[in-house]
Order: structure tokens, then sequence, then C-alpha cells
């Protein structure tokens, strides 16, 4: 099954670093032009313990793209 990717809904996010502090592979970062939080997509493990920290629903859960529907957020893989 070929995923995508998380991602960050800049609209929606608040900046209050939640997930860059939940992120257990320092995948998420602060551009430096935006102020905004960013996935590195190397590192990211697609574990979803950002996707439940964040307060204001700002990412994005990856879509499977065979199907194109959004995976469910429990666990690696998934
Ligand atoms: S947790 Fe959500 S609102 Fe907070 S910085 Fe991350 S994406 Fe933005
Ligand atoms: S899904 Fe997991 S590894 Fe990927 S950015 Fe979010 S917290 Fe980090």
């Amino acid at each position: 099954m070929r995923l995508s990717h998380y991602r960050i809904d800049n609209e929606r996010c608040r900046r209050c670093s939640r997930c860059l502090q939940v992120c257990p592979h320092n995948a998420i970062h602060i551009s430096a032009e935006q102020s905004l939080p960013f996935i590195d997509q190397h590192r990211c493990q697609r574990c979803g313990m950002c996707f439940r920290a964040c307060p204001a629903s700002a990412v994005r859960r990856p879509y499977c793209l065979t199907t194109l529907r959004e995976i469910s957020t429990t666990g690696h893989g998934e």
C-alpha cells in the first residue's frame, strides 16, 4: 500500500510547538521563513503522535494513494 505523508496545515496551525515536543524522531522543525512547523519526510516514521497531540487539528494524516482514503491513526504502518 502506498501512502502519502503526514503534513501540517499552515492555516490551522497555532504555532504552539506541541508537535515538535512529542515527535520521538525529531522529524518536525520550524521553518526560518514562516516560523511554522514542517515535517522532515526522511525522518518521519508515521507514528501519529503529532496528529494526536495537536490541539488545532492542524496535522493531516497520510492518505492511501491507491484508494485515496485517509488512514486510521493507530500505530505504525496503519
Ligand atoms: S501541535 Fe498543531 S498547532 Fe501546535 S505547532 Fe504543531 S501543528 Fe501547529
Ligand atoms: S508521525 Fe511521528 S515521526 Fe512523523 S512527524 Fe509525527 S510524531 Fe514525528
